[in-house]
C-alpha cells in the first residue's frame, strides 16, 4: 500500500469590476491564486511558509492583478489573430 500525503491548498479569490480598455464596457473578473501548505514551500530565508505567509502573498498577487487592464470578450475577438495564424 502506498501512503500518499496530500498537502493542503491555501486559496484566495479576488474579484474586480473594471471597464474594458477598448470599449469601456463593464466587466467582472475573478482570479484565484493558490499555494500549497507543505514542508517544501519555503520562504527565501528557508523557513516553511505558514498559512499567514501564503495568504499575504496571495493578497499581494491579487492586488497586482487588480491593477492590470482588462478587455471584454467582444474586443478580444476583434483583435487581429496574430497568435493563431498558421501561415
Ligand atoms: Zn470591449
Amino acid at each position: 500500500m502506498m501512503i500518499r500525503t496530500t498537502f493542503q491548498e491555501v486559496k484566495l479569490t479576488g474579484v474586480k469590476n473594471v471597464r474594458c480598455n477598448m470599449c469601456s464596457k463593464k466587466i467582472r473578473r475573478q482570479y484565484t491564486p493558490f499555494q500549497t501548505l507543505s514542508p517544501f514551500n519555503k520562504k527565501k530565508n528557508g523557513e516553511v511558509k505558514t498559512r499567514n505567509d501564503i495568504m499575504a502573498e496571495l493578497k499581494e498577487k491579487i492586488e497586482k492583478w487588480k491593477k492590470e487592464e482588462e478587455r471584454c470578450k467582444a474586443c478580444i475577438a476583434k483583435l487581429p489573430r496574430l497568435r493563431y495564424s498558421a501561415c
